[in-house]
């Protein structure tokens, strides 16, 4: 069978890293017998340069026409918030996740035992092992609520950011939360601001209202505060993490860091359909970019996401994660995870040697 997936390569690491998973596709579609084609699909801070805007038209059909869609990271310093929000490449972002309806992201934040040593976390935390899924409402929330600035007469220029909610909206991220929660640990934990936020408190009854549909399902409400102290504290204690959009983000970003290098870090974005957006938690990294030491693991387990979210090959999939793993095992390191005794790859490098561990699997 053929698949086709729409390529985002994106802003400066992008490109370097989606060469990288699109190498390991290929291994995997010539020991599978699958047959992947690529769409190009420019978006982003290079679409800026080639057509003007960050999100060309006719970007959402070109990505609704494929079967799943790749991403690298877009963004840098020359298309910064002093450009029009139609040149900005988050704008961008932002749009095709709404456009194609994803609404749930979902990064997994798991310590691998060849990258214990990275976990900047206590010995005996790190230990106790680390294996979270965090599910991120992605399309409502403050990141789209209405924007205002304006004058006044006394206390300069004031701005404010809308923060709305509905209880479809929650209802569906919560779904997906005790759906996937029946298909690892069995335990959700909701993470909101009740005590403070009407859309909070909006959010904590349509779960409860699910926690008692899915009553088999161990379910705990924690506060946003808490559950940032909790994730540095013991991690081992949460399984599916659920919470809204900007809670969702920061706590994403923290649970990665606990699990090593943001390098290693896929994620999975998933609407009503099975094509959904797959990419690396990270940046398109404007520092580190041309120079071919970029960590291309994220995106190659975002691709492994791929094969298991969108197209149900749960095998192929399996055998992605256990090419990183022997990968790490082996003591093969990019840069930013490199340690002494290890052996250097370079990206492009690291890409062909879990490639080669597929293939000679
Ligand atoms: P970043 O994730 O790009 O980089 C943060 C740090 O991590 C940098 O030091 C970078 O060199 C390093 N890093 C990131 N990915 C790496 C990898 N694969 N291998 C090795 N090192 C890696 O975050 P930032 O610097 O805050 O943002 C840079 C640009 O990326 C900004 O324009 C931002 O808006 C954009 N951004 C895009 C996305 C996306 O496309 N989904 C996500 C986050 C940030």
């Amino acid at each position: 069978m053929n698949y086709k997936i729409a390529l985002i390569r994106g802003d400066g690491i992008g490109p370097e890293v989606v060469g990288e998973a699109v190498k390991v596709l290929e291994a995997v579609g010539q020991k599978f017998g699958h047959s992947f084609t690529y769409e190009e699909v420019l978006l982003g801070g290079c679409a800026t340069d080639a057509v003007g805007k960050s999100y060309p038209d006719g970007t959402a059909e070109k990505c609704r026409a494929c079967d799943a869609v790749l991403l690298g990271a877009v963004g840098g310093p020359k298309w910064g918030s002093d450009k029009p929000a139609e040149q900005r490449p988050e704008t961008a972002l932002l749009a095709i996740r709404k456009d194609l309806g994803l609404y749930a992201n979902l990064r997994p934040a798991a310590l691998r035992p060849a990258m214990a040593d990275a976990c900047p976390l206590k010995r005996e935390t790190a230990e106790k092992g680390i294996d979270l899924m965090m599910v991120r409402e992605l399309t409502g929330g403050i990141y789209f609520g209405q924007r205002e600035r304006y004058d006044t007469p006394d206390r300069g220029v004031e701005c404010a950011d809308r923060m709305a909610y509905s209880e479809q909206e929650i209802e569906r991220i919560g779904r997906r939360a005790f759906e996937l929660a029946r298909l690892r640990r069995n335990k959700v934990s909701s993470v909101d601001k009740a005590n403070v936020l009407e859309t909070s408190r909006l959010w904590r009854s349509v779960m409860h209202r699910l926690a008692e549909e899915y009553s088999d399902v161990e379910y705990e409400d924690v506060l946003v505060d808490n559950a940032a102290m909790q994730l540095v504290r013991d991690p081992a204690q949460f399984d599916v993490v659920v919470t809204e959009n900007m809670f969702g983000d920061i706590l994403s970003g923290e649970a990665s860091m606990i699990t090593g290098s943001i390098g290693l870090i896929p994620s999975a974005s998933l609407g009503e359909t099975k094509r959904g957006m797959y990419e690396p938690i990270h940046g398109s990294a404007p520092d580190i970019a041309g120079q071919n030491i970029a960590n291309p693991i994220g995106t190659i387990l975002a691709a492994g996401m791929m094969l298991k979210y969108a197209f149900d090959m749960d095998q192929e999939a399996a055998e992605i994660e256990e090419a990183v793993e022997a990968a790490l095992r082996l003591g093969y390191r990019t840069k930013d995870i490199m340690e002494d005794g290890k052996t250097y790859r370079t990206c492009s490098q690291m890409g062909d040697t879990i490639a080669e561990l597929i293939t000679n699997a």
